[in-house]
């Protein structure tokens, strides 16, 4: 790779990062002084997520701070402090209480990112009751697929999608008992078999005090994208708060002044570790954008609400390379100090043009649903290698493992042996296990190491480069080839925006490697052009690992959280059935 390392000035440093020496906060690392940093309920009553977010910042100096700053899709700007949001989430605790809500019982929400959605995610944890997102552009079906999956006993959501989505499937949902509505507006809503949130919420107490949490109780139940087959509900406890805290910290450098930004949504575990708990738990500021992506209006907020950290995915930044950096350099960013990104491979190409239109690289860092936080990363304080997912965070024990036929694992501690990424287990976010799936969930683990799915190789300095998907890895005449090298070199080419790659069966070769590419505005497909970018891909990769097939398609099929479905590309080649779509983006 023809990408040189990005060294981190003393500019960067201006603000010390909290992680600023790696190596010795690494190694003297533990978890129980991590959970110091937490205050945990009084009288050793255990340990909540929803005291750490808000009640230990509402009960102090910090009750004023502005906790979340919600942007409305109409131009409506509401502030909630530490205190309002403490008064909002023990009215919807109490609720809770007066439905017979029990400790352990699942609240879903579905909903955009509206306040009501966060304020029912904390008092639904000060409750002891179990918070599922779900994702508002579902269709009924995968609705109801996952109200029963979970088992859901309460269900809040908007008037208008309850009408849309939930309405004419209410009866196939036999477990659930609660429904509750935020009418257009917060107008009142009067709805045959549902009752009225905020008119119930009215009626509540606005004291709550949190019963005694064990850290192990279930706080949360989050499926998982759906990428390679069907969605998993992954079961997180209380105690995953510590991971949130310090990740903040560490991985993103939460300093006490800053306005940070997740773009996520909270039906994917993004929007909720990042989204809502770990920048309330450090008592900073979080944007809520009720919008969708824009790249401009994306600057715009970048621009007017002083963003100082900001956390975005590589299909959004793909989207505003796009665009060009012309454009992104017409707006004053200069309060924006650390840009992360999540949830896919970020193609070295990204990552320097993150310093080329906004003057300082996007951190690329590596997590799942499983792992509940951010695992792999790449530090304010440390040197990037693009393309890098970067190294472990303290605490977490990462290692590249072969799982031999008999199932015995083996260390691959060669630098660029490429295996399977696993994880040591025992850090607080780490699920609990997959709801009502245990096999699967047992499946996960081998020889005392959890095996994420995914492959990767270390380097001489330890950091971590991901190959693919297990799925996705592609063995062509005795090689095996990650998908993510092959598409990181095909979006150099200045006509190609996006790329997917897959394996093809082959007779000679056992597969072949294919891609699927999508243009920047401005290229048409021709002939001409697919023989170009195979040849430009040839000289690069080597006739072993390039392509020998190009396809051109207007847009890749993708998750809704933004990810690329190589499955479903490799199912429609193949005309073969494609499997759970709940979550194809549509
Ligand atoms: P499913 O498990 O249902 O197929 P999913 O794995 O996409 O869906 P998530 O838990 O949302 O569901 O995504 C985690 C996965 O996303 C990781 O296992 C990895 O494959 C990919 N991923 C996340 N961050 C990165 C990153 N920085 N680099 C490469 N891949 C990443
Ligand atoms: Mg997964």
């Amino acid at each position: 790779m023809p990408w040189t390392t990005i060294v981190k000035s003393s500019r960067d440093r201006e603000i010390v990062p909290n992680l600023h020496d790696y190596g010795s906060i690494h190694a003297s690392f533990t978890w129980e002084q991590a959970r110091q940093d937490l205050e945990g309920l009084r009288d050793n009553q255990g340990l909540n997520i929803a005291h750490e977010a808000i009640d230990r910042h509402a009960n102090g100096a910090h009750a004023s701070h502005v906790a979340i700053r919600w942007l409305g899709k109409n131009g409506t700007i509401e502030d909630y402090s530490y205190g309002q949001l403490q008064d909002l989430t023990n009215r919807f605790a109490n609720l809770l209480q007066q439905l017979g809500v029990a400790r352990g019982d699942r609240v879903f929400v579905l909903a955009g990112r509206i306040p009501e959605l966060y304020i029912a995610a904390l008092g639904t944890f000060k409750n002891r009751s179990v918070f599922c997102p779900l994702f508002s552009a579902f269709g009924p079906e995968p609705i109801r697929a996952r109200l029963n999956i979970g088992q859901a006993n309460v269900l809040v959501t908007t008037a208008s999608l309850y009408q849309r989505k939930v309405a004419g499937i209410r009866a196939a949902i036999p477990n659930l008992q609660h429904i509750l509505l935020i009418g257009e507006d917060r107008q009142r809503t009067a709805i045959a078999g549902t009752q009225d949130l905020w008119t119930r919420m009215q009626q509540a107490s606005p004291s709550f005090a949190i019963g005694p949490t064990d850290p192990e109780d279930i706080a949360l139940l989050h499926f998982t994208s759906g990428t390679t087959g069907t969605p998993k509900g992954a079961i997180h406890v209380h105690q995953a708060v510590v991971a949130h805290h310090m990740t903040g910290k560490y991985a993103l450098d939460f300093h006490k002044d800053d306005v940070f930004w997740c773009t996520a949504d909270p039906g994917w575990v993004t929007g909720t570790s990042y989204g809502i708990i770990a920048p309330l738990t450090n008592g900073i500021t979080s944007i809520v954008d009720e919008g969708d992506f824009d790249a401009e209006r994306w600057y715009r907020i970048l621009q007017d609400e002083r963003v100082t950290v900001w956390y975005t995915a590589p299909t959004a930044i793909r989207m505003m390379m796009k665009g060009g950096a012309g454009l992104v350099r017409k707006f004053n960013l200069r309060h924006l100090r650390f840009l992360a990104s999540v949830g896919e491979p970020l193609n070295p190409e990204a990552v320097v043009w993150g310093q080329e239109a906004f003057g300082q690289p996007f951190h690329d860092n590596w997590w799942q649903t499983e792992t509940g936080g951010i695992m792999i990363a790449n530090y304010a304080s440390m040197d990037i290698q693009p393309g890098s997912m970067g190294r472990p965070l303290p605490g977490i024990e990462a290692a590249i493992v072969h799982k031999t036929e008999a199932g015995t694992i083996e260390l691959l501690e060669n630098p660029g042996e490429q295996g399977e990424l696993a994880l040591r287990p025992g850090w607080p976010s780490m699920f609990r296990g997959y709801w009502n799936e245990p096999e699967r969930y047992q499946k996960c683990f081998a020889g005392g190491w959890y095996l994420t799915g995914d492959l990767a190789k270390k380097d001489e300095q330890g950091y971590f480069w991901f190959v693919g998907r297990a799925d996705d890895v592609i063995k062509s005449s005795g090689h095996l080839i990650g998908p993510f090298e092959v598409e990181s070199v095909l979006i150099e080419h200045k006509a190609v925006a996006e790329a997917g790659v897959i394996g093809k069966p082959d007779p000679v070769a056992m597969e072949v490697v294919k891609a699927f590419v999508s243009l920047k505005d401005g290229y048409e497909p021709s002939e001409e052009l697919r023989r170009e970018l195979l040849g430009f891909a040839r000289a690069r990769l080597g006739a072993a690992v390039a392509p020998k097939e190009i396809a051109f398609l207007p847009t890749l099929p993708k998750t809704r959280s933004g990810k690329i479905m190589r499955r479903l590309l490799k199912a429609r080649e193949l005309g073969l059935p494609e499997g759970d779509t709940s979550t194809l983006e549509g």
